[in-house]
């Protein structure tokens, strides 16, 4: 008896790719005080919040200064203003959803954590490998059973589903980070269909979907049968800069049910007993990103990001390297060239051509031999940055 911690984050792998990447940046740095770094592998934005988002938070601020526009503990769901402007956001995917089904919350990560709290821990849970390392460290932490899918250039780094691996609760993130690949249409029916079929539970993260172009899903609704048996994670964090200000929200479709129980119901009970809202001043800047001004605003951020990412891709394209993402996705996931692995390219980019990226065997196995670089970075450090890449190139 006595005190014990939970054995689980014995079994956590050590979380050193960041750790590591500082380590090694600082140690170079030092060495050569003189060497301007382009730090091409950071995951966070870069672009202030649009204008009409920050007046929002200014007047909602104001208002709660003062005695009738004060507001206390908010709805754990989220106040209904922000779940409509969400619903409305959806419509223009055709996706049709109940106010209640819209759950507020603090960003798509501690979702991703925290939704498995409702499952049994006894569920296994199948991951594509390489991905955001959040969902296989939660449910280690949880105890839960994790399975890989192979996401490899054979499949585009895309992974369909397989009869030798089923899992009862399935991640799926697209666009994908680090890969930025992006499923079809047709790729996300057929992991509705095996979720039907294997009566599993997916957990679709949309975090990037601003970033999809043309007739890609941005929402896994837009899949008939998705309602069954999906539950949707966002977020405010890449689609309007809400990174530092925390704002997300999860979807949870009244027609799941599992041994009996709506999910739904089960969320609600959950959220009302670990979570208090979202503040208010929070959740009106994220109503006003949803407006027509806010998503003209928003989107010219958005569309700063894409054209780095199409720089990027035009220099991989030009150099004839293999890449996957950039086209939906703030994230160029390259093949290391001349063979090397990760880390290898890593100090080869970092000592020779001053480029920070991020080596991808950080974000699973089959990530070896492969480097995510981002656009989120300014203009000028993404076009220095490329130019440098092609003069490592050529000089190899
Ligand atoms: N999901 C994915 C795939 C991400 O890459 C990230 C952040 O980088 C998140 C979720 C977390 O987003 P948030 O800032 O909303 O917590």
């Amino acid at each position: 008896m006595g005190i014990h911690i939970n054995e689980q984050y014995n079994e956590l792998n050590e979380s050193y790719l960041f750790a590591e990447i500082a380590r090694k940046v600082a140690e170079y740095q030092k060495a050569n005080p003189d060497k301007k770094l382009l730090k091409m592998g950071i995951g966070d934005v870069t672009r202030p919040l649009a204008r009409c988002v920050t007046d929002a938070m200014k007047k909602a601020s104001d208002e709660m200064g003062t005695a009738e526009g004060f507001h206390g503990y908010g709805p754990e769901q989220g106040y209904a203003f922000l779940r409509e402007a969400i619903q409305n956001y959806y419509k223009k995917f055709g996706v049709e959803l109940d106010a209640d089904e819209i759950f507020i919350s603090d960003g798509a990560k501690s979702d991703c954590g925290n939704f498995p709290d409702i499952l049994s821990t006894d569920c296994t849970v199948l991951i594509p490998d390489p991905v955001y390392p959040v969902y296989a460290d939660t449910n280690v932490m949880a105890g839960r059973k994790i399975i890989y899918s192979s996401a490899n250039e054979e499949n585009h780094f895309l992974p369909m589903p397989d009869e030798s691996k089923v899992g009862d609760i399935i991640y799926i993130c697209s666009p994908n980070n680090p890969t930025g690949a992006c499923y079809s249409r047709e790729q996300l029916a057929a992991w509705v269909a095996f979720a039907k079929k294997h009566n599993s539970l997916i957990l679709f993260d949309a975090a990037y979907e601003c970033f999809v172009t043309g007739d890609l899903p941005h929402s896994i609704y837009e899949i008939e049968g998705a309602k069954d048996v999906a539950v949707e994670l966002c977020s405010f964090s890449k689609k309007a800069g809400f990174t530092g200000t925390r704002c997300g929200y999860t979807v949870v479709p009244k027609r799941i049910v599992i041994d009996g129980a709506v999910l739904n119901k089960l969320w609600i009970r959950r959220q009302t007993t670990k979570f208090n809202g979202v503040a208010y001043i929070v959740e009106r800047g994220a109503e006003a990103a949803l407006t027509d001004e806010g998503e003209k605003e928003v989107s010219e951020n958005i569309n700063y990001y894409r054209e780095n990412a199409k720089i990027m891709t035009d220099t991989m394209d030009e150099l004839g390297i293999y890449y996957t993402g950039g086209k939906n996705s703030p994230y160029v996931w390259l093949k290391c060239p001349f063979g090397m692995k990760s880390w290898d390219f890593f100090d080869e980019m970092l000592t020779k051509a001053g480029i920070v990226g991020t080596p991808g065997a950080g974000f699973g196995t089959n990530g070896e031999g492969f480097f995510r670089l981002t656009a989120f970075s300014t203009r000028e450090t993404t076009i220095e940055a490329m130019k440098r890449l092609k003069e490592y190139m050529q000089s190899r």
